[in-house]
């Protein structure tokens, strides 16, 4: 199948036009033909882009029965709150809204995921071998005591998904921390040196309670904490913003995507660009506006670092899981970002930051990245044709 349209990007940058992209029966990036090749093309697009499929860094396909249960605004700590009351949502029901929303990513051009699990519900979707998956088994426990308990638990779904994987010859998966806040520097330690854990992901910068939390032990994560009925008298904050703090747990050997980012400051960044030797930002900006009301520095962020990604977060905090959808908003955010750079973000950029660039991200020879066709990027859809 040879595509074509008026503007192809590869994954880094747009090629020249009249380019064409050849695949085979199976998807298999064939080769890249030239305007003048003389290549016929079999799928013809008078408009718009085509480009690899999307990588989704960041979502939790397992909250997707949580679409529209939690009001916008609420502020995270609130928000955390009030996804772990909803208990009430029957097994049948949470799989049929989690098939709903990765068929809805499938059309939408995603082709890997970062999926966030702390359950071993994905087994299905990821069953289906249709779109690859990094699972990030995620794991919390404030209390230090808790955390080789934790670790098991979090293990034990591991193993869940290490098998499929095994079975399929498809997908990876590691156990990672959910948070600065809501992870003891223990569970820290260990889940950075365990070996189930190839790579970390941390929602970091989500808000200001959590830079409140270990400068002083003051903000919103107390209110969190009495809702859970958990004693935390034990803490010593420890007089610093928690990104001078928590990544001191972690080996620096080991990729690290920074999830969020909506608070994060400069000299913050800077100081775990030179700490990590791979660390990527991932943005999921709509998540950010639905919870918090704010949105990360990114035009401060992209003048510092190459390595960002991007992620949709969960229907619990999005009104939809929409890669494009999020680039459109931070083109709106900062106008001078060009779709060449954000389409980098969203295919070579993910593909890296998954451990998942020598079969996605870029349409280059041997490569299965999946093709996109996007009719108009400022307002339009993407839809996954090849
Ligand atoms: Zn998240």
């Amino acid at each position: 199948m040879i595509f074509t349209a008026p503007q192809i990007h590869d994954g880094h940058r747009f090629l020249p036009a009249g380019s064409c992209i050849e695949t085979d029966a199976s998807g298999e990036v064939v080769a890249i033909h030239a305007a003048d090749a003389g290549a016929i093309p079999d799928r013809f697009f008078d408009r718009g882009i085509l480009c690899p499929g999307f990588v989704n860094a960041h979502c939790h396909l397992e909250l997707s029965h949580l679409k529209g249960v939690i009001p916008e605004g609420t502020g995270l700590m609130v928000f955390l709150q009030l996804v772990m009351q909803q208990r009430t949502a029957t097994d049948a029901a949470r799989q049929t809204a989690r098939q709903q929303a990765f068929d809805a990513l499938y059309q939408a051009g995603v082709v890997a995921i970062g999926d966030i699990a702390n359950t071993n519900d994905a087994l299905d979707l990821r069953a289906s071998g249709k779109m690859v998956f990094h699972t990030f088994v995620e794991t919390s426990g404030f209390i230090p005591q808790t955390a080789g308990y934790r670790m098991d638990t979090a293990r034990t779904v591991w193993q869940d998904y290490a098998s499929q994987s095994e079975t399929l010859g498809l997908h990876q998966q590691s156990i990672t921390p959910h948070a600065p806040y809501s992870v003891s520097p223990e569970l820290f330690r260990m889940i950075g040196t365990a070996p189930e854990t190839s790579r970390l992901s941390v929602h970091s910068g989500e808000s200001e309670d959590e830079r409140e939390l270990y400068r002083d032990g003051s903000g919103g994560v107390n209110g969190l904490f009495q809702s859970l009925g958990l004693d935390i008298s034990f803490f010593e904050p420890y007089g610093q913003d928690a990104l001078d703090v928590w990544p001191q747990w972690l080996p620096t050997e080991k990729p690290l995507m920074l999830v969020h980012n909506t608070t994060t400051t400069e000299a913050e960044v800077q100081a775990i660009e030179a700490r990590f030797p791979e660390t990527y930002w991932c943005l999921c900006p709509n998540a950010n506006r639905y919870i918090e009301g704010r949105l990360p520095d990114v035009a401060m962020l992209r003048r510092i670092t190459k390595d960002i990604c991007i992620g949709t977060d969960s229907l619990a905090s999005n009104h939809q899981l929409s890669v494009l959808g999020e680039l459109q908003l931070l083109k709106a955010l900062v106008p001078e970002l060009t779709w060449e750079e954000l389409l980098r973000w969203a295919t070579w950029n993910g593909a890296q930051a998954l451990g998942l660039e020598q079969t996605i991200g870029s349409f280059k020879a041997g490569a299965t990245p999946g093709v996109v066709w996007i009719e108009e990027p400022v307002l339009g859809e993407a839809v996954r044709v090849g």
